[in-house]
């Protein structure tokens, strides 16, 4: 492919080695507001894998010897190809991950920006030790061949988001996008072959065998995931038997402590804002929202205000606020904690019910108090219903919020800044916040603890994960 190519978005393929890969079988994802088909994609094989790892080996060597100045213009042109590609790719998004315009807008700015935020940042050698006999310096130095497992709730975002830091630190990637949203990072993937050689960018396409494969291929040197819990630990297992190296982005059950001081109309706006962002479908969205028994029954009110005044519908017409969720399996999970309101139960207080309808589209449901040990409180539905707590202690409601063995985001929300700071400080949480959620930053590391995953991805700790830590002692004498 040379750099003149034209960049359609009618058709959607796989890169090999700078080449297309057409596969024998074929599928196509769904426009989850419509539930019809979107253009077929290939379905890589084995073959295509060996070839894809083949290939970026060849592509390393001389990448990863690249000056970083010089791997850093490139990225930056590619950030600025893709900019004068936003409005295709933002509807691109927006047709085959369902999420409404203003929400598309966002991703695509933030997919841009994220690549160049992380080309702003130096990742130099560290003298750690300097005297008359040695220097000893830390350097960072590729490690190999990527893999970029993606999700399907942010497919552009996730993609440029691994790419960018991969390719900035001289390593070479091979991305994976989710089967259910393949269209944004295979177009990524296309674009990218103008400004990399062949070889250091590259894209499969495949069904459900394909992430067991990547994992476990004995050439792929470094695992970068993003998804769910359950499959992390998966991919966790795989990877082990060669020990790649893993950076895991999972799942959360982020909670929300509201204090009795905050003005309750605008706190519940944001509160129900960053609970139903996406559908629910974030991995940061606030999952258990804990608001102190004194403003319980006006927060409620308010919340259910603003949970009613959204316009839920396809992501294309203007004026929707919550799109589809994205899958069909998706929405049967998110269907069993509906069946859960009459099975056990669960108090509705807006929402409640699954009309029929073209799309997957569910409708906001807040559940009323639910046991703390109810499903609701304790998994995450990964779509738009959440459950409402109330709290009477501090010491309390610290420890309610920490009871989870995820660890992603919290927020805390008080007009006492000093007091929301110290019980920020006391979340068990990789992303605290205090009066927002959800602001991330590609300058800042972003990561989960406990089962939330392992390491963390941009900021400058991100780029060291994708680096081999190499300590070099440079001895000041020669021996004779
Ligand atoms: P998922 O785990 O089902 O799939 C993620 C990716 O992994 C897809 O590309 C999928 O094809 C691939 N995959 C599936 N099985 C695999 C296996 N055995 N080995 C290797 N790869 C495999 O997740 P999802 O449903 O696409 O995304 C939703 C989940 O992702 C939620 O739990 C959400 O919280 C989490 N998530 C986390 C972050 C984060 O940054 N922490 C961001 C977005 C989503």
């Amino acid at each position: 492919m040379t750099p003149s190519t034209e960049i359609n978005f009618d058709n959607f393929v796989q890169i090999i080695n700078g080449q297309i890969r057409t596969t024998a079988a074929t599928r196509h994802g769904l426009n989850p507001a419509n539930r019809q088909p979107k253009a077929k994609v290939a379905i890589a094989t084995q073959g295509d894998l060996d070839d894809a790892v083949t290939a970026a080996k060849a592509a390393f060597k001389k990448w990863s010897r690249v000056p970083y100045e010089e791997r850093k213009k490139a990225v930056l042109a590619y950030a600025d190809a893709i900019d004068q590609l936003r409005t295709e790719f933002r509807d691109l998004l927006i047709s085959e991950q369902g999420k409404p315009i203003p929400q598309a807008d966002a991703e695509t700015d933030a997919a841009i920006e994220w690549i160049r935020g992380m080309a702003g940042i130096e990742l130099p050698e560290d003298v750690v030790e300097e005297n008359e006999t040695r220097t000893i310096v830390t350097r960072y130095t590729p490690i190999g061949v990527v893999g970029a497992i993606v999700p399907w709730n942010f497919p552009l975002l996730l993609a440029t988001g691994k790419i960018a830091p991969a390719l900035l630190t001289g390593n070479v990637i091979i991305v994976k996008p989710s089967p259910f949203t393949p269209y944004c990072g295979l177009k990524l993937v296309e674009l990218a072959q103008q400004f990399f050689p062949p070889g250091v960018v590259q894209s499969l396409s495949g069904d459900d065998n394909l992430g067991p494969w990547l994992t476990s291929h004995p050439g792929i040197d470094k695992i970068s995931f993003t998804g769910s819990t359950a499959t992390g630990k998966l991919v966790v297992q795989s990877a082990s038997k060669t020990l790649k190296r893993v950076t895991l982005e999972l799942g959360g059950n982020d909670p929300a402590i509201v204090l009795p001081d905050v003005n309750v109309d605008k706190v519940a706006e944001k509160v129900a804002f960053f609970a139903f962002l996406n559908s629910g479908q974030i991995c940061l969205n606030l999952k258990r929202i804990y608001v102190h028994e004194n403003i319980y029954e006006s927060f409620k009110a308010a919340l259910v205000r603003h949970g009613e005044s959204y316009k839920v519908g396809d992501g294309s017409e203007s004026g929707i606020s919550h799109g589809p969720l994205q899958n069909e399996m998706q929405y049967n999970r998110v269907k069993t904690f509906f069946d859960d309101i009459k099975d056990q139960g669960w108090n509705p207080i807006t929402g409640g019910e699954i009309q029929p309808s073209s799309g997957y589209f569910i409708h906001p449901t807040i559940i009323d108090r639910p046991a703390d040990d109810s499903r609701i409180v304790v998994e995450e539905p990964f779509g738009p219903i959440v459950p409402l707590l109330s709290w009477r202690d501090e010491e309390e409601v610290i420890e309610r919020a920490n009871n989870t063995s995820m660890g992603l985001g919290a927020s805390v929300w008080s007009n006492d800044l000093s007091k929301a700071g110290e019980i920020g400080r006391r979340l068990e949480a990789g992303n605290v916040w205090i009066n927002t959620h959800f602001d991330l930053s590609p300058i800042a590391p972003f990561g989960g603890h406990k089962e939330s995953g392992v390491g963390t991805e941009w900021g400058i700790n991100g780029l060291k994960g994708f680096c081999n830590v190499q300590t070099l002692f440079l001895n000041k004498h020669v021996v004779s």
